[in-house]
């Protein structure tokens, strides 16, 4: 690891936010959440215990960079949604838009699918890298254009039980 960039704690400090923002904004409704696999799955069972209200979970995978770092461009559905999202508060929970393509399709798809509403809740945001615009409804902070890995983050399959955040040192994905 070369550095880390977010520690545990600041981690928890930021799910925490998230979970108020995503409260306050639906009082009195459910949501429908929506785990990016398998990027997302830490954040995200960490992110709907701290919401509080009504959750209904579900999961989804997306293609992915493979076991690279370096983005294709194109969008895949892997694994779809048990249920439909008609009529529902969807939530879909990223751990990083990046080039927004990811997100940009699926938040297209699913108001395709009818939901009542579509919003976005990703952990880290890498503005710089934006190749499409994307709303991140709920953003928990900005990552600088690096590659990160650890709290559910990859690197080749590896990395995701780290429960801290930390930029990969370039040599490691260099050789590849
Ligand atoms: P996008 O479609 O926005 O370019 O791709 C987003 C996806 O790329 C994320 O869900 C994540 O899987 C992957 N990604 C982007 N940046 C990083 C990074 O720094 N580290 C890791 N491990 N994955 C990343």
């Amino acid at each position: 690891m070369q550095e880390i960039f977010l520690e545990e704690i600041a981690i928890h400090d930021i799910v925490t936010r998230l979970g108020d923002e995503i409260t306050r904004d639906f009082q009195g409704e459910e949501v429908y959440a929506v785990c990016i696999l398998k990027g997302a799955a830490l954040f995200f069972s960490d992110l709907v215990r701290a919401i509080k209200l009504p959750v209904q979970l579900d999961f989804m995978q997306l293609s992915s960079y493979g076991s690279g770092s370096a983005s294709s461009g194109q969008v895949k559905i892997l694994l779809d949604l048990a249920s439909s999202v008609e009529g529902k508060n969807v939530i879909i929970v990223e751990d990083i838009v990046d080039t927004g393509l990811s997100m940009h399709y699926l938040m297209e798809n699913f108001r395709h699918r009818r939901a009542k509403s579509v919003r976005l809740c990703s952990l880290l945001s890498k503005p710089s890298r934006r190749k499409v615009d994307v709303r991140v409804d709920y953003c928990g902070i900005e990552a600088p254009d690096a590659f990160l890995v650890g709290y559910g983050l990859d690197y080749a399959q590896k990395y995701r039980n780290l429960p801290y955040i930390g930029v990969l040192k370039p040599e490691i994905y260099a050789k590849n």
